[in-house]
């Protein structure tokens, strides 16, 4: 298309927001904020989409989602960027940046958020009263996103995934409907977005229940490269032995500030300090000298555990020596094993798609490893190629997920993501 007629597409598409009620921010290309918001916390995403529309409310999402319908147009969802895998290349970027609000019900123990609320509000907003949500490794990615991925956070092995504490939600579907998914209400697609990400529609609101989690005894302790081969196989029997409060992982990476290859042990422990340290003693003790990081007692909203980019996914029923050997060799690379199972395996009845939940452990490279046995598992939150999304889920709730997408967007116009086609 020459530069006029992509002009003349955006300037219809402009007039039809408007004339559909949109109240939000139009950002077109060549404005300091069209480049400013369409960016991903991804480097290598580079999206251009015919416009960029901020919402400011539900009617707004409404709007974007009908016009885009009449012009053909598809629309991609972003919230923070941190998730962006998909470029919204000749579509519309709808953001939700601006729709913020976090509200916290402390006698029912429920947060509601707006859909561009970050974890870091959440945290702050509850920590008030003493709740803690199920966020994950950064306060800046986006509540919605994360827990319509599943979402794996350091309290996960003891109260589940972030996508298994939703209780309702607010979504404008393809046909450009406001529904409200709960186990009563549209409860098909209540089941399919608490794990099958943004495939369902644009959801403008989320409830989802908080804990009673206000300090952790949390940190990371660096120990010497040399012992890397003993901690992981010792980790691998201590970990069959460790209550749902211990979370945990063992790092293979540098000394912060240091050139010094070292084996990180990551710990959070959701109770008092003395338990968390008698737990962790036969652990500690085969892991030779200390070299930096300790634990402390902190509060949960303050507790930075940070995560390894994952290039390489996979998950482990078991710790095998093969996999040991491999990455105790990789003498390059960030290896993160962590610990899964817990609550993460029994969720309560009627839980979403959030796949591989059996799995004991996950195991994430900073790069592609060949030779490493792969199970082709993976985690959407976790995936660096959304083209695998499928990969994602058993294949049971992949045919269910199916049958939902065919059910409320028979069209896949929602497919600029980690796509479930209908
Ligand atoms: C630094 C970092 C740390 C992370 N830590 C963890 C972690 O500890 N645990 C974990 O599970 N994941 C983690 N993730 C992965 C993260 O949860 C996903 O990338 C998630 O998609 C980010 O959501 P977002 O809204 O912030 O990102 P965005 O890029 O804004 O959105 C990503 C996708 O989410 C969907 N989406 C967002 N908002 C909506 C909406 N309102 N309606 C429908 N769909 C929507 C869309 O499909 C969109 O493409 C981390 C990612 C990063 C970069």
């Amino acid at each position: 298309m020459s530069t006029q007629a992509i002009a003349a597409v955006v300037s219809d598409v402009v007039a039809g927001l408007l004339g559909a009620g949109f109240n939000g921010a139009v950002r077109l290309p060549g404005e300091v904020e069209y480049d400013e918001q369409r960016r991903s916390v991804i480097p290598s995403v580079d999206s251009r989409p015919l416009l960029v529309a901020e919402a400011y409310s539900r009617t707004d999402v409404q709007a974007v989602v009908r016009t885009a319908r009449d012009y053909g147009a598809p629309v991609a969802v972003q919230a923070t960027g941190h998730g962006t895998r998909v470029p919204a290349d000749g579509g519309i970027l709808l953001k939700t940046t601006q729709m913020t609000s976090v509200l916290i019900d402390p006698e029912r123990r429920i947060a509601k958020v707006a859909p561009g609320a970050r974890w870091g509000a959440v945290l702050d907003a509850a920590r008030q009263f003493g709740l803690a949500p199920l966020s994950g490794s950064h306060r800046d990615v986006g509540v919605t996103g994360y827990t319509l991925g599943g979402g794996v956070g350091w309290l996960a092995r003891k109260y589940g995934f972030a996508a298994d504490s939703v209780i309702r939600a607010e979504v404008v579907t393809a046909d450009g409907r406001t529904v409200t998914a709960s186990a009563e209400h549209h409860a098909d697609l209540f089941w399919a977005i608490r794990g099958g990400t943004g495939n369902f529609g644009v959801v403008t609101s989320l409830e989802f229940r908080l804990y009673p989690v206000r300090q952790v005894h949390a940190g990371i302790v660096y120990f010497g490269i040399d012992r890397a081969a003993t901690i992981l196989r010792t980790y691998r029997d201590w970990t069959a032995t460790i209550p749902n409060e211990l979370s945990s992982a063992v790092v293979l990476t540098r000394v912060p500030g240091t050139e010094q290859r070292a084996v990180a042990i990551k710990v959070m422990y959701a109770g008092a300090a003395d338990v968390a340290e008698h737990l962790l003693k036969p652990l500690f003790a085969r892991a030779g000298q200390r070299l930096a990081g300790e634990l402390e007692t902190i509060e949960y909203a303050d507790a930075a555990m940070g995560g390894t980019p994952a290039r390489h996914l996979d998950f482990l029923d078991t710790l095998t020596d093969e996999v040991i050997d491999i990455v105790t060799e990789l003498d390059d690379a960030t290896v993160e094993i962590r610990n899964w199972g817990g609550a993460m395996a029994n969720p309560g009845p009627g839980a979403g798609p959030v796949g591989h939940r059996q799995a004991s452990y996950s195991l994430i490279i900073d790069r592609e490893v060949a030779g490493l046995p792969s199970s082709g598992r993976t985690f959407v939150n976790f995936l660096g190629d959304p083209g695998r999304a499928d990969t994602a889920y058993d294949a049971k709730d992949l045919h269910r997920l199916r049958e939902v997408k065919r059910a409320y967007d028979p069209t896949n116009f929602f497919h600029l993501n980690a796509n479930i086609r209908p």
